[in-house]
C-alpha cells in the first residue's frame, strides 16, 4: 500500500496559483481575506492555490512570487488613484489599501518581464490596467452618464452570480478560443472601470455600454482580465469554467519549465 505521502507527492504535481487578496482592519486587528469562490475555482481547475498576502514586503512577495506558476489578482477594495497619478476625484470611493497596491502592482509588474500566466478579476483587470500604466473611471456612476447598464447590478443582492449584463468578446482573439463563445451574460459588482488602457494591452471584451469588459496581453504567453467574477460562475457557466482551465493549463506549463529546470541543477 502506497504512503499518504507518496499520494499526496503524485497530487501535488500540478501548477501552483499565487492568488493575492485583502488586508483589512477590524476591531480585533487587521486581517488577511481571500474568498473560497477563487480558491476553489483554481483547485477545481486542476492549480495548487497558494495565497499572497498583500503585506507591502516586497521581499516577501518576490519570495513567494518565485514558488507559482501563475498569478490570480482577485476582486477587492479599490486601487487608490494616486498609483496611475490622479488625485482623488471626490466622487464615491471605496476602501484603498497601500500595501495591496504596493504588493500588486510589484506582482504584476514582475509577471509581466517574466511572462507568467496572469489572470485578472474585477479589481485584478484593474490592478493589471494600471500596473502597465493604464488609469481608471474612480467612479463610474459618476464619471460617465447613466446608460442603462448597472455594472453594479449583483452587489444588491446575495447572489453574486447574479447576471447582470450582456459581454461581448471580439471573435478573433484568445479570449473567444478560451470561452468557447462570444457573447453571454455576466455578473457585475464593481463601480470602477478601465479608463485609459494600459501599453501593451487589448480590449478583447465590451458591456453594451462600451464598458471595458475584458482585456488581453497579446504580447504576453496568457495574460486575460475580466471586469466581472467567473469565480461566482464557473459551477453553471462553461465560459467562466473554461477560463480557469485555460489559465491554469498555462500554468502547467511554466510548471513543467519550472520541474525540468529542477532536474538539470
Ligand atoms: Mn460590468
Amino acid at each position: 500500500m502506497r504512503s499518504i505521502e507518496e499520494n499526496f507527492s503524485q497530487e501535488i504535481k500540478r501548477p501552483v496559483i499565487g492568488i493575492t487578496g485583502d488586508v483589512m482592519e477590524t476591531s480585533t486587528g487587521a486581517r488577511h481575506s481571500v474568498r473560497d469562490s477563487y480558491v476553489s475555482a483554481i483547485i477545481n481547475a486542476g492549480g495548487i492555490p497558494l495565497f499572497i498576502p498583500s503585506t507591502g514586503d516586497l521581499e516577501i512577495a518576490y519570495a513567494l512570487y518565485r514558488m507559482v506558476d501563475g498569478l490570480l489578482f482577485t476582486g477587492g477594495v479599490d486601487i487608490d488613484p494616486a498609483v496611475y497619478g490622479e488625485p482623488v476625484a471626490g466622487t464615491e470611493m471605496d476602501d484603498v489599501s497601500e500595501a495591496r497596491d504596493t504588493t500588486e502592482v510589484q506582482l504584476a509588474r514582475w509577471a509581466f518581464s517574466d511572462d507568467l500566466p496572469v489572470l485578472g478579476i474585477c479589481r485584478g483587470q484593474q490592478l493589471v490596467n494600471v500596473a502597465a500604466g493604464g488609469t481608471l473611471y474612480q467612479d463610474i456612476p459618476s464619471d460617465l452618464p447613466d446608460n442603462g447598464v448597472d455594472h453594479r447590478g449583483s452587489t444588491y443582492t446575495n447572489d453574486r452570480g447574479l447576471y447582470t449584463h450582456r459581454v461581448d468578446i471580439e471573435p478573433s482573439c484568445g479570449l473567444a478560443g478560451i470561452f468557447g463563445e462570444t457573447e453571454f451574460l455576466v455578473n457585475s459588482l464593481h463601480h470602477q472601470g478601465v479608463k485609459q488602457v494600459g501599453e501593451g494591452l487589448k480590449v478583447v471584451g465590451t458591456a453594451p455600454d462600451g464598458m471595458v469588459e475584458a482585456l488581453e496581453g497579446p504580447g504576453h504567453r496568457w495574460l486575460y482580465t475580466v471586469q466581472w467574477h467567473p469565480e461566482e460562475l464557473w459551477r453553471k457557466q462553461s465560459a467562466a469554467s473554461n477560463l480557469f482551465k485555460g489559465f491554469v493549463e498555462a500554468a502547467a506549463q511554466h510548471f513543467a519549465q519550472r520541474e525540468a529546470a529542477a532536474v538539470a541543477v
